[in-house]
């Protein structure tokens, strides 16, 4: 028996085969992170999934019975898939996985468009916690859709397939860039020039016709009303935004990592999905798609909103059971990801209690800041029982907290799920870089998480 507690790395302990699985395994999580930037593209995805795994659409006003699987896409941007097993509800409650699916980004400002000297813009204003400097000089790819009169809608995804034009965020030279270097980092780039340049090609006069007034914008408004049969004043009924144009790649020679957009929070939401289809058991498994974490999980698509209540009580109801009580019973893994341990900024983490990159499952017993202010925290019997069940199935995980004591802080939706009654406990991957465009993690991680949703859906 080991006295001391070691963390372990996964790749240090895994096997030629274990280490195939594990890259096989981050073949389709690049794949799947690839067609789901925003948290309306994995809603769609996840839909395609489900269905080629036999889920088919969930109403509110059905009867469930055991063996059946279903998705429930609410408003575009907020997914539950739920398998009904065979145990009792009442007694047993439901196994529910949590991850989100919206990542920080740069919406479009509902009047977003403008000219000047020769360009033509879009306004954003961000969403979620970014670092404004890093979101400059990088090629951009706009996602989302347009409302027309009469509720016709068009699907705009501009920046991806590469013979597609990108987007693009200006940012001043180095060498007329002393008074910008002087600032503090986080003044450095003003929100409000978070402007995009998407176009600089004039229309011209014909003869005898006056010069128009802001030609370019002109121009790409005819473009835009050709292409998507829209007009300037559509844009005020869209959910527009910018993200980091471009697919996930491998980093480093072994390929032992992943860079990509958007690993805060599909790196919880893949495995967790395929948890779901892979997983036979007894239990009543459901796994939710978050929208909103990153601006506080308010809103109808949100965790803090009432959906998740009502489908576990249309899930009650279709056995006669007490919703409370089902409640009650119930368990759930909030996956979302953590900071994991950067050696070259050593100082904002406590290096016994935090996560290593590699090195497995991230279990977060409490989130929060300032003393633990705002958190779930996990209760010893709920940690033992995760604990037990990640032993049983030989799932590599670690434990740890974001950062140093006051340095900082961050928030997940475990506690939304929690205030229900229903015991919670945040478990994610590793991050480097977080909230970055391109953020880091580890293949060990990712696919130690998967095992980690199978061992809690068994
Ligand atoms: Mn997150
Ligand atoms: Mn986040």
């Amino acid at each position: 028996m080991d006295l001391k507690y070691t963390r372990k790395n996964v790749y240090k302990e895994a096997d030629g085969k274990q280490l195939e699985t594990i890259y096989e395994f981050a073949e389709g999580y690049k794949e799947f992170l690839d067609n789901s930037k925003t948290e309306r593209d994995a809603a769609i995805t996840a839909k395609k999934l489900a269905e080629e795994n036999g889920f088919k659409p969930f109403s509110f006003s059905e009867k469930l019975k055991a063996g059946d699987k279903r998705y429930f896409i609410n408003r575009h941007k907020n997914v539950f898939l739920i398998k009904v097993g065979t145990e009792d509800v009442a007694k047993c409650g439901v196994r529910i996985m949590v991850a989100h699916v919206d990542s920080p980004r740069l919406d479009l400002k509902p009047n977003p468009m403008f000219e000047d000297s020769g360009l033509c813009y879009l306004k954003t204003h961000y969403y979620g916690g970014i670092k404004k400097y890093q979101w400059t000089a990088i090629p951009l790819a706009l996602h989302g859709v347009v409302m027309l009169p009469g509720g016709e809608k068009r699907e705009i995804c501009v920046g991806e397939d590469e013979n597609d034009p990108v987007f693009y965020i200006t940012d001043i030279l180095p060498h007329l860039g002393a008074e910008q270097a002087a600032k503090p980092l986080s003044k450095a780039i003003d929100g409000e020039n978070l402007n995009a340049v998407i176009g600089g090609l004039p229309s011209v006069a014909a003869e005898g016709e006056e010069e128009e007034k802001e030609a370019v914008k002109s121009a790409i408004l005819k473009l835009l009303n050709q292409k998507y049969g829209m007009t300037e004043v559509d844009l005020q009924c869209s959910e527009l935004c910018f993200v980091p144009a471009g697919k996930a790649r491998d980093v480093g020679f072994d390929k032992a990592l992943i860079s990509a957009y958007g690993h805060d929070d599909k790196v919880c939401a893949y495995p967790e999905m395929r948890a779901i289809f892979d997983c036979n058991s007894p239990h009543t498994l459901v796994a939710v798609f978050a929208d909103k974490e990153e601006v506080g999980s308010d809103g109808t698509t949100g965790m803090q909103s009432k959906v998740i209540s009502d489908v576990i009580e249309t899930i009650a109801a279709s056995f006669k059971a007490n919703p409370i009580e089902v409640r009650y019973n119930s368990k759930c893994i909030s996956a979302d990801v953590t900071a994991g341990y950067d050696p070259a900024y050593a100082s904002v983490f406590e290096k016994r209690n935090t996560t290593f990159i590699s090195c497995g499952a991230a279990i977060s017993k409490y989130t929060g800041a300032r003393g633990k202010s705002g958190t779930n925290d996990a209760d010893a019997e709920f940690m033992g029982f995760i604990r037990d069940i990640f032993e049983r199935d030989g799932v590599y995980w670690q434990v740890g907290e974001l950062g140093a004591i006051d340095v900082g802080g961050g928030g997940t939706v475990a506690k939304f799920i929690a205030n229900l009654g229903i015991d919670t406990v945040d478990v994610g991957v590793p991050v480097l870089s977080m909230h970055a465009p391109y953020e880091l993690i580890s293949k060990a991680d990712v696919y130690a998480l998967y095992q980690a949703c199978m061992a809690f859906c068994k």
